[in-house]
């Protein structure tokens, strides 16, 4: 179980207001898609459900524990970054193992959560190879490995397809989505892709300069928009 709520949760940079309260719920199991123009403050929001980022104010609560500065992988979270930021010099499977290393898990247990996550993926024949060894799109699928071994309740991307070409990014989303299923997760997905956030989202949060503008589902918002940044923004895809 995990459900999420954030009430009017805002966050400065200095003198500079990024995040200027934002309320929203994101409920067990839903595939929730933030979606904004660049700068809009998507990774800003998702950092501080992450706890990688204070917050400035507000309160942010995940399975009703109201969350401070706690480490991201205590609150059972795990997040994915555009850039996967793989360890370039270990091998597909010490990248998926290294977060449990570090937890200090027994070597067997790593080694059948590895196993079994890279079976999730179709990674299993690529375990001995290095980052630079493999194309963008099982690179990506390393970094989503590395969040599955540790279980989280809660997965968090931004946007982790826009390094890719278009095809593969098609093939990805259909995975993410199959995955959702398959993991039975609660996942928040960063994009300023109108095309990803229409197709994979059970709700979308649309924001613009640090504000919500309209929360729904993708056809709801489609249909009808609470303004004209909506309606421009999810009508008119790229
Ligand atoms: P998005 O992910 O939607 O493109 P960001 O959350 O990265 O937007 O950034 C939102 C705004 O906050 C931008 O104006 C950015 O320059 C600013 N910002 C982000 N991180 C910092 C930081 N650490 N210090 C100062 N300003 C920041
Ligand atoms: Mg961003």
């Amino acid at each position: 179980m995990s459900d999420l709520k954030l009430r009017d949760v805002r966050k400065s940079f200095g003198a500079v207001d990024v995040i200027k309260g934002v309320d929203f719920d994101v409920d067990d199991r839903e595939f929730v898609v933030f979606v904004g123009p660049s700068g809009c403050g998507k990774s800003t929001l998702l950092r501080m459900i992450a706890g990688l980022e204070s917050i400035t104010s507000g309160e942010l609560t995940i399975d009703g524990v109201r969350e401070n500065e706690s480490e991201p992988t205590e609150r059972g979270l795990a997040m994915v970054f555009q850039s996967y930021a793989l360890y370039p010099h270990m091998t597909v499977e010490e990248n998926m193992g290294f977060a449990l290393r570090v937890a200090k898990l027994p070597k067997h247990e790593i080694a059948e959560k590895v196993r079994t996550a890279a079976e999730v993926l179709e990674l299993g024949h690529l375990l001995d190879r290095r980052p630079k060894e493999l194309s963008g799109g099982q690179r990506q699928r390393v970094a989503i490995g590395r969040a599955i071994v540790r279980n989280p309740k809660i997965f968090l991307f931004d946007e982790p397809l826009s390094n890719l070409d278009a095809a593969l990014r098609v093939n990805m989303r259909l995975e993410l989505m199959r995955l959702h299923k398959q993991l039975d997760a609660t996942m928040i997905y960063v994009t300023h892709d109108q095309t990803e956030a229409m197709t994979m989202a059970d709700k979308i949060v649309v924001l613009r300069d640090g504000l919500i503008e309209q929360v729904g589902a993708p056809m709801a918002l489609y249909n009808r928009p609470a303004n004209v940044f909506v309606a421009g923004f999810i009508g008119a895809p790229k």
